[in-house]
């Protein structure tokens, strides 16, 4: 790739496109990956990137390449538009402009050029450029209306016609100016009243627009075929396979739908690997859980895993972890998975998996069966009600002190968040000493308590853990976002070492959670922010020993809320972005893949997929309102994952009440 028109190419946007003060990174990319040299006369080439116009055929230029990052700069295309271009010339400008939008139009007076430029953008394979050879000034009313125009020709006046063939907030970029070779660049708005925003960008230079809406024709300069008969396109094409998703869809496992899919070669892939960690691109999608059951009974039966550690908090897991294990345990007077978002867990798909680890486990030996962990932390008072009650039945005394400590947070019970702010302002002392009194009061106490039952001594102590951390949480989250992210992830880290330790050196754990929170942080803009999650970690803390799966979709239905609290609704989930990794995967056209990215992966996949873009993570809220501000985050997908499952189309969870689960024994941990 280090050719000399590469180099140039990237000095050219360093000096003359950034050191100018063009910012927009879809411009800088689309910059970048344009090769200028193809769109200049052979004869030109080696001055292809220098810092001025250059002659093509018929007495026309191409533009200077900074005054061509500036105009398409000027038309804040965000990805994905319909635009139209007057004045194609080399095509060089409608190239640039195809790296960002979805769609180009792009029209020449002069014949000549207009099959020179259709010839350039396909030496350059550019897929997603009309060229037409037709008088602009009248627009091209055939694909209207137009999300962005750009004039890359000066007129004497803004031509009526591409007025009209703007969209309500699209914007039009025209040289405008009485001398035929020095204009103002303005940039018209179109405002929903149907009147327009005018705003004088710079002095430019441009050579003139001809025709009925532009400057007269000179005598004898002859309009050509354009003028005397019907416009003609000479280059529309459906868009082809662009370069990523065609290698993409080579070299990734196709499936129609979840439950066809072949996994063979992923579970070998992974079954390597101590810790498999499984994301999701939602918090509310069936296929992510399906998907994730149809590989964890595998890793199970056919490669010893014997922890499911998820997303839930502990106590709750507890209680499926029960019910898989066959444990048995008194009827309970609480019900789990009851708070806020009760559908993450308490759902049609959780319930299948469980059903059948609950089947598959009866007939192993105790110290065999696998059990089933929750990781979180939201549950500061349910855990101290299960130590509590754990200490009650075997050491009342300890149990009594106990409640004493736990009672400092009690008064907070339905708020904790407010705890944490009247700890902070000195409104009310901290709980933190009773609650860390508390856990090393269990651990001196280990032996004793543990000789009655080592598993419940580890719940319990894994509750007292939660709850040490959770006090915590509650008064780092004044502190800001970061620093409570990071607690959280800490603690679901130290949960699941806990676990591989109690298991013992064979133990292997495959986890299930969001894909912000399994991906390797190091490699998403959240390292950029002083985040770190449990993806990093276990690579940090178990180097080579685990394999990290994300997913994603395109579109379908979601189970989110709108608010934190607020009630489950089923979202419409937007198409993905054009700047996003999901896009890719979506034009491959594929319903299902499965891609490996890191071992054994092809070399160029991999290294395109590690070049930055878009992500997508909906968690328990939905906001498709504002979706790129509150749901996008840029990533380096096959640094972050090894594996890469896609569902271009997914439909929202299941969500289950209480009475969905009749015939199941007390200790469902669904039912009450
Ligand atoms: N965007 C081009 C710059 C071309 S210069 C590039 O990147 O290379 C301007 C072009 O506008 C010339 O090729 C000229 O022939 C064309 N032009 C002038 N009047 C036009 C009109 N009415 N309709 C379409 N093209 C026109």
């Amino acid at each position: 790739m280090s050719d000399v028109f590469s180099v140039q190419r990237e000095r050219m946007v360093q000096e003359q496109i950034y050191g100018r003060g063009v910012r927009d990174g879809r411009v800088l990319e689309a910059m970048r990956s344009v090769k200028r040299e193809l769109f200049v006369p052979e004869e030109m080439r080696p001055h292809a990137y220098e810092d001025r116009p250059l002659p093509i055929a018929a007495g026309q230029t191409i533009s200077q390449p900074y005054i061509v990052a500036f105009m398409v700069e000027a038309l804040e295309l965000e990805g994905g538009e319909k635009v139209l271009e007057i004045g194609a010339g080399s095509g060089y400008a409608a190239a640039v402009l195809a790296g960002i939008a979805g769609e180009v139009w792009a029209i020449e007076r002069i014949g000549e050029l207009a099959e020179i430029a259709a010839g350039n953008l396909k030496k350059a394979g550019v897929e997603n450029v009309h060229v037409i050879h037709a008088d602009g000034t009248k627009g091209w009313p055939e694909a209207a209306p137009y999300d962005a125009i750009l004039v890359s020709a000066g007129s004497p006046e803004i031509p009526q016609s591409l007025k009209d063939q703007l969209k309500v907030g699209g914007r039009l970029v025209v040289p405008v100016g009485k001398h035929p070779i020095a204009q103002e660049l303005i940039r018209l708005t179109r405002r929903a009243d149907g009147g327009f925003d005018r705003e004088d960008l710079a002095d430019v230079r441009f050579v003139p627009l001809i025709g009925r809406e532009g400057w007269p024709e000179r005598e004898g300069a002859g309009f050509g075929e354009a003028e005397a008969g019907k416009p003609r396109v000479i280059e529309s094409r459906p868009r082809l396979r662009a370069e990523l998703p065609a290698l993409i869809a080579q070299n990734a496992v196709h499936f129609e739908n979840v439950e066809e899919a072949d996994l063979d070669a992923l579970i070998e892939r992974a079954g390597e690997a101590r810790i498999v960690l499984l994301g999701e691109a939602s918090h509310g999608t069936s296929e992510f859980y399906r998907m994730r059951d149809l590989i964890t009974r595998r890793l199970i039966a056919e490669k010893g895993f014997d922890i499911v550690a998820v997303e839930a908090d502990w106590p709750d897991a507890a209680r499926i972890d029960d019910y898989v294990r066959h444990v048995d345990v008194p009827p309970s007077t609480w019900q789990a998975f009851a708070r806020f978002p009760t559908w993450m867990w308490r759902n049609a798909e959780v319930k299948d998996f469980v059903d059948w680890l609950h089947e598959h486990n009866r007939h192993l030996p105790e110290k065999d069966r696998a059990g089933f962990y929750g990781l979180d932390m939201y549950s500061l008072y349910n855990s101290a009600s299960r130590v509590i009650e754990y200490l009650d039945g075997i050491d009342p005394e300890l149990a009594q002190i106990a409640r004493e400590r736990y009672g400092c947070l009690s008064p907070w019970e339905s708020d904790p968040a407010a705890y944490g702010h009247a700890a902070l302002t000195g409104k009310y002392r901290a709980c933190e000493d009773d609650v860390v009194a508390m856990l090393v009061d269990l651990f001196r106490n280990q032996q004793k308590l543990a000789a009655h039952d080592g598993e419940k001594f580890l719940d319990a102590a894994l509750n007292a853990k939660l709850v040490a951390d959770a006090e915590k949480y509650y008064r780092v989250m004044y502190y800001g976002s970061r620093a409570s992210w990071n607690l959280r992830d800490q603690h679901m880290y130290d949960t699941l070492k806990t676990l591989l330790d109690f298991r013992g050196p064979d133990a292997k754990a495959v986890i299930w959670a969001h894909n912000s929170h399994i991906g390797d942080a190091r490699h998403t803009e959240m390292s950029a922010r002083g985040e770190l999650n449990i993806g990093q970690l276990v690579r940090e803390g178990f180097e080579g020993q685990t394999h990290h799966i994300g997913f994603g979709t395109d579109r379908g239905t979601v189970a989110a809320a709108s608010t934190w609290e607020g009630q489950m609704e089923i979202k419409a989930v937007r198409p993905s972005h054009p700047q996003s990794f999901e896009r890719q995967f979506h034009l491959t056209g594929a319903p299902g893949l499965i891609l490996p990215m890191t071992k054994g992966a092809d070399g160029d996949l991999a290294a395109a997929l590690a070049n930055p873009r878009l992500e997508r993570a909906i968690g328990v809220i939905y906001r498709p309102e504002t979706e790129l501000a509150s749901h996008y985050f840029e990533a380096r997908l096959s640094r972050q994952f090894d594996d890469y499952i896609w569902i271009d189309e997914t439909r929202a969870v299941k969500p289950l009440d209480a009475k969905q689960m009749p015939g199941l024994p007390d200790l469902y941990p669904f039912g009450v």
